[in-house]
């Protein structure tokens, strides 16, 4: 088995989601006391935070490539970024990193596509709704995907930094999102990516009328198929 090396803390709330995912997922296909080979470096959020929100992206590319050669150097076969706003700095925390990372918006445009779907509503914050980083990406995947009005793209955000990153979710914003994930289907959305990695704390298939795609979830069993091949 390789060694996944997760680059998370992006939040802590999801970077857990991710252990305990990759835990019983290795269980359910390995049986018995089988568990993942990981190494996990979990960052101090608030410290990522500040440069999003002044935009100092370039500081932040900087952190993330020291923190991928050091995965790297510690013996990690193949990198995961547990966040998907921080994609967009992937070529520069890739600079000079010789083992793979394996990228959020690939693995999801590639089960969406599996599903025969096109058209994914994206919820994710603003960063990744609005920039074209992820967008372009899903879109050089044959996919057409949708974004939330101006109203709700502000909802979505606000409710990934001031709830779901310090791990708090309420029955208002679950109201608020299944709205937003609805709103996006009136539009035309056949699916409904959970495009940052603390979404499936509040929506799910049970709480949305079309197919879900949880990038926590896909990253987790992309990550072990990989580890495992
Ligand atoms: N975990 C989030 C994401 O998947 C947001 C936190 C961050 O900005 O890294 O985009």
């Amino acid at each position: 088995m390789k060694t996944i090396g997760i680059l998370g803390g992006m939040s802590a709330a999801s970077t857990q989601i991710y252990y305990r995912e990759l835990c019983e997922l290795t269980r359910k296909r390995l049986g018995g006391l089988h568990s993942p080979e990981l190494l996990i470096r979990s960052l101090d959020f608030a410290r990522i935070e500040e440069l999003q929100m002044r935009g100092h992206w370039d500081a932040a590319g900087v952190i993330l490539n020291k923190e991928a050669k050091s995965l790297e150097k510690g013996g990690a076969d193949l990198i995961v970024l547990a966040t998907n706003t921080m994609h967009k700095l992937a070529s520069q925390m890739m600079n000079g990193v010789g083992i793979p990372l394996l990228h959020l918006a690939d693995a999801t445009a590639q089960a969406i596509s599996l599903r025969g779907l096109r058209s994914p509503g994206l919820m994710a914050t603003a960063f990744t709704m609005e920039q074209a980083f992820y967008t372009e990406r899903l879109k050089a995947a044959g996919l057409t995907p949708l974004i939330p009005n101006d109203k709700d793209r502000a909802d979505v955000h606000r409710i990934i930094y001031e709830e779901l990153c310090k791990d708090v979710t309420t029955t208002e914003s679950r109201a608020i999102y299944v709205g937003i994930a609805e709103r996006l289907v009136a539009e035309g959305a056949d699916s409904i990516i959970l495009g940052c990695t603390e979404v499936g704390m509040l929506l799910n298939e049970s709480n949305v009328s079309v197919p879900v795609f949880d990038t926590t979830l896909i990253h987790c069993a992309t990550a072990l198929d990989q580890a495992l091949a």
